[in-house]
């Protein structure tokens, strides 16, 4: 559980996720997300992207921005953030996805991002879990229900 933290100090945190994520957008690779959303099916890829806890923190108020209160798990084995059906979903929060799915090994999207290319962004999501009192990554959904579980003072 993530330690209470001022209002403030959370605010620009997060304001510093979401600069990463627009860095990252910045990194001279040729990718093309198209929303396919099969790397969202971790039980057909086997692969399950790891938040640290501003992504997860983000991911949540995302969700609830979206009106939703809760998680639910997805019998298809989908990310619990897809809405719809199979080949026709959506992600729910995809302006505030985490690092992971914009950078994860979808070949039609133009395959993984080296780690060298990135690992400065990863270290500036580590110092921020570090700052929130985070321990490192969790997956996807155990990271977005600790993030509904946060709350500031
Ligand atoms: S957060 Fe969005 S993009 Fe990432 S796996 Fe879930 S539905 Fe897909």
């Amino acid at each position: 559980m993530m330690p209470y933290r001022k209002k403030s100090e959370v605010e620009a945190l997060l304001k510093e996720v979401r600069e990463i994520y627009a860095m990252l957008e910045q990194v001279p690779i040729e990718r093309d997300c198209i929303r396919r959303t099969e790397c969202c099916y971790f039980t057909r890829t086997g692969l399950t992207p790891q938040l640290t806890s501003g992504e997860g923190l983000l991911a949540a108020r995302a969700w609830r921005a979206s009106g939703r209160k809760e998680l639910k798990p997805r019998a298809d084995g989908g990310c619990p953030m897809l809405i719809g059906e199979l080949g026709k979903g959506k992600c729910a929060i995809y302006a505030d996805r985490p690092f992971g799915c914009r950078t994860h090994f979808c070949e039609a999207a133009g395959g993984p991002y080296a780690r060298r290319d990135v690992v400065e962004l990863i270290r500036r999501l580590e110092a921020i879990d570090v700052a929130l009192g985070g321990h490192g990554p969790k997956s996807l959904t155990a990271s977005i229900e600790e993030g509904m579980k946060w709350k500031a003072i």
